[in-house]
């Protein structure tokens, strides 16, 4: 077993009979992405743990897909806002295919849970899109699992199974558990909520056969779809004790799962005519809606309130309730409003954070006197260039006497003298940094004879420039190697044959470009 996967606690038998997939970072991903589906315990410290572990190995795209991960779980837990925030900003930051194709299904599952349903099904088409054979089947399900349940939510009532079909199918291949159940559970919740209990029935059977068989427990939502579909098939005690151990065993998805399956269990005790207990249970329902921020949870409590009294017969009660459930129903919308402008807020938050981190990282390569950049970028950006195989020279500038102009004047002139000099540089087209002290260096997208012509310009300009408004009396010059690059050349070799053209410059009487 590899190191990382030993420090993940992945890549052995966790749960006995589950099939081992993470024979690679990217596998323990798909596990990860699959395991959102089961239970949330733990897993925004196995996230975290990837990313950390991916980030060792070099692996971008895994840091950005672990990153991805705890976006999702964001979303689940009620922060859909900074979810969606920060899977949009890893979409406009990535090139790569998966990460991006990824970013989009969690951007959906966001905007989804926020209630913008359109744009939602927008970025879970892309999800799938951009997705193809060969890649790794966990993601592959995901995203059609997303783009079922979403299509269908949008089709309202008018269902179709077929994407739920396609979705089963990449959910049985990838041979995880989670999968398999979160796709039949949607597919029978969207057919139970377009009133086709039968094929509901069959979907919840095939479920709860394949969990059994399986070891997989079933979680909250889930257990929560299948109390319902019993109910509807008459089978309420067996309902009750589903949905009793959806509420205290289940290991629960999101926030809303359990505020959720107690307004089953209350409609299964206000069917059974026990009016007083269902109504216990629905304050119940509302002390966590409150806790957990959930309006709509606690708008459907009241409404169920209302229902329970009026049934009672206790009128006054019943409309006491219904003005209440009409205040809640109006905070709903305050608390979409709300949604939004966190949604804008965390959206500024991320980006003033992304342009702190790209300043401090320019910073970091940028020579602090003239501001071009310096060594360290220099080299990066040869060894690039050199990679590229295409047309390249590169040219070493050195100020010709400089001592005698920190001698004759001031150190603090020699400075001005070099801030002037970085203005001329950067007017060459090409990367510019300083080397040290008073040597330059141009890296230029251009063959030797060019690339000598830019140079000569560039001579001619420093020797031309006003440096007398500096000091009166001061005059600057530079002389300059500079070489194109060959086939074969490394960083070594370029810059040695760049430093003797120069020194062959300073010795045929400096302030001249010498080329070869
Ligand atoms: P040559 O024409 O042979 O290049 O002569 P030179 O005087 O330019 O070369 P030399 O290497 O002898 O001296 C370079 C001088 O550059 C020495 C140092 O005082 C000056 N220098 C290096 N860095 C800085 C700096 O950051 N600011 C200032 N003002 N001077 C610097
Ligand atoms: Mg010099
Ligand atoms: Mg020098």
């Amino acid at each position: 077993m590899e190191g990382w996967a030993k420090e993940l606690g992945v890549g052995g038998d966790r749960a006995g009979m589950l099939p081992v997939v993470e024979d690679s970072l990217l596998g323990a991903v798909g596990r990860l992405v699959a395991d959102v589906y089961a239970s949330h315990v733990g897993l925004a410290e196995r996230a975290a743990a990837l990313a950390g572990a991916a980030e060792r190995a070099g692996d971008g795209q895994c840091v950005l897909l672990a990153r991805l991960v705890a976006a999702e779980l964001d979303n689940r837990a009620g922060r859909a806002p900074e979810g969606v925030t920060v899977a949009r900003h890893v979409l406009s930051s990535s090139e790569d295919r998966l990460v991006r194709a990824h970013a989009h299904a969690v951007i959906a599952g966001g905007l989804w849970r926020l209630g913008d349903n359109a744009t939602a099904v927008r970025h879970a088409l892309w999800a799938t899109r951009m997705l193809a054979d060969g890649d790794p089947l966990p993601l592959r399900a995901d995203h059609a699992i997303i783009l079922a349940v979403q299509v269908n939510d949008r089709r309202l009532g008018d269902f179709s199974a077929e994407e739920f079909v396609v979705a089963q199918e990449l959910a049985d291949a990838s041979g995880l558990p989670t999968l398999i159940i979160a796709n039949l559970n949607n597919w029978a919740w969207c057919s139970y909520a377009a009133g086709d209990i039968d094929a509901a029935g069959e979907l919840t059977g095939r479920l709860r056969d394949f969990a059994a068989a399986s070891g997989q427990a079933l979680n909250a939502s889930t257990a929560d779809t299948v109390a319902n579909v019993l109910l509807e098939t008459g089978r309420a005690g067996e309902a009750e004790r589903v949905i009793r151990y959806a509420i205290e065993h289940a290991p629960s998805t999101d926030s809303d799962a359990v505020p959720g399956a107690l307004l089953t269990l209350a409609e299964i005790q206000r069917r059974g005519g026990d009016l007083g207990t269902a109504l216990s249970t629905l304050q119940r329902c509302r002390v966590l809606a409150a806790e957990r921020h959930l309006p709509e949870n606690d708008a459907q409590a009241l409404r169920m309130i209302a229902s329970c009294h009026a049934e009672a017969g206790d009128f006054a009660a019943a409309y006491r309730s219904m003005v209440e459930f009409h205040e809640a129903w109006e905070g709903r919308r305050t608390q979409q409003g709300d949604m939004a402008a966190r949604f804008a807020h965390a959206q500024f938050a991320v980006e003033e954070a992304y342009r702190a981190s790209e300043h401090f990282r320019e910073m970091a390569e940028r020579d602090s006197l003239t501001g071009l950049w310096n060594r360290r970028r220099s080299d990066a950006v040869l060894a690039e260039v050199l990679a590229s195989g295409e047309p390249a020279s590169v040219a070493l500038v050195d100020l010709d006497h400089f001592k005698r102009v920190n001698d004759t004047f001031s150190h603090a002139v020699g400075d001005e003298v070099l801030r002037r000099l970085a203005d001329l540089l950067n007017g060459v087209p090409g990367h510019a940094g300083r080397l040290g002290g008073e040597e330059f260096v141009l890296i230029l997208r251009a063959g030797p004879d060019e690339a000598a012509r830019m140079c000569e310009l560039l001579r001619a300009e420093i020797e031309a420039y006003g440096w007398g408004d500096i000091v009166a009396g001061l005059r600057v010059t530079a002389s300059i190697g500079v070489t194109g690059v060959l086939p074969g050349d490394d960083r070594g070799v370029v810059v040695g044959r760049a430093d003797a053209l120069l020194y062959d410059a300073k010795h045929a009487g400096r302030n001249r470009v010498t080329t070869g």
